[in-house]
């Protein structure tokens, strides 16, 4: 009795205090946490009240408890469960759905935040990894589909038992909303690591630009180059971020909506720099499934964002844009730069 009463004590006096501790380095401050499935970290110049810093806290966990398709009581599994009539949405899921359309049509389906009925068939949900048989895969393919998601301006309908899941593009999108909040607080330069998604503004207080490194798809030690630059988001989608191998075959986490199985399309690694993060975050995903040749058509024709694309032989192609800004010094890969 004695040790479950300490117990309490000690749980209540934990939470009464502020679980985040902020860092103080080179005239910035740092808060770090885990959520999302993930390591958190924001830096911001000191002009930041710590209140706020540590609001970023609540406000992410607010977010994700809303938006994850796996907590029981969050708007969206609220969607996910009410087939049969509209559901009335906040803002936030509702901007997410529009960006998820937009990039769906971009790519012609191959982003579709209406994979989660595949992502569970693959476990990638719960950790239960499995292959799916063929009919299992078939069946479940008949629920995916972006045109299966009615969306008005208050209000979603899911048709044919689609469930949405916002993995791809949720970070890309806190991430942004954080980091206009803070400029508004009167933030002047900040970097936002979430996962691997990185959220820049402003310059550094030495006047320079952000370095961001991209991680080498098949070395966890290295990176293969860094891009300087801010005021935009950085973005990887890689098949070396989650998989699980059977028979020694590697099965990743980015499906393709056409198959129903990972996306086989030549690529390791995409790295998307657009200005609006939930946008890079989608486009990133979408064009991992794409493939080099039709990311390289869709560039061409939004000019709106630029991308790195790492191919399984080894060869890094870079868009015009980031010339001057992206620099290696691998020996591992082959460089090339695509003009439009
Ligand atoms: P990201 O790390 O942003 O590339 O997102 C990957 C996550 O998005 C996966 O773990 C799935 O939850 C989900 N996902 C997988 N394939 C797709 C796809 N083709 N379109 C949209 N979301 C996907
Ligand atoms: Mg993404």
């Amino acid at each position: 009795m004695i040790l479950v009463m300490s117990f309490f004590f000690i749980l209540s006096s934990c939470s009464s205090q502020s679980p985040l501790y902020i860092s103080r380095k080179d005239g910035m401050s740092t808060v770090s946490f885990l959520a999302m499935d993930t390591i958190l970290t924001i830096s911001v110049d000191n002009q930041v009240a710590d209140k706020k810093l540590k609001n970023t806290y609540d406000e992410i966990q607010k977010f994700e408890n809303a938006y994850s398709a796996y907590i029981t009581d969050s708007e969206l599994y609220k969607v996910n469960h009410n087939l049969s009539e509209k559901t009335e949405i906040s803002d936030d899921l509702y901007n997410q759905i529009l960006i998820s359309q937009k990039v769906s049509k971009m790519t012609d389906g191959a982003f579709d935040i209406t994979v989660l009925p595949l992502i569970r068939l693959w476990g990638f949900s719960d950790g239960e990894y499995k292959v799916p048989a063929l009919n299992e895969i078939s069946e479940t393919l008949k629920t995916v589909g972006y045109e299966k998601i009615h969306l008005d301006e208050q209000t979603v309908l899911l048709t044919q038992g689609s469930n949405i899941d916002l993995g791809a593009v949720a970070k890309g999108y806190i991430g942004q909303k954080i980091a206009d909040e803070l400029q508004k607080e009167g933030s002047d330069f900040g970097i936002l690591s979430l996962g691997g998604n990185m959220q820049l503004y402003g310059n550094k207080a030495d006047g320079s630009n952000w370095n961001i490194a991209i991680q080498d798809p098949l070395d966890e030690s290295s990176i293969v180059g860094i891009i300087s630059t801010t005021d935009c988001s950085v973005i990887t989608s890689g098949s070396y971020q989650r998989y699980f191998i059977e028979e020694n075959i590697v099965y990743h986490h980015i499906l393709d909506p056409k198959t129903g199985y990972p996306a086989d399309s030549g690529l390791i690694s995409v790295t998307i720099v657009a200005r609006d993060g939930a946008y890079a975050d989608a486009l990133s995903t979408g064009l991992f499934v794409t493939g080099l040749e039709k990311g390289i058509e869709i560039w061409k024709e939004y000019k709106d964002f630029e991308a790195v694309f790492i191919t399984v032989n080894n060869e890094i192609y870079i868009t015009e844009g980031l010339k001057g800004r992206f620099s290696s010094e691998s020996e591992s890969y082959l460089f090339e730069y695509i003009y439009k």
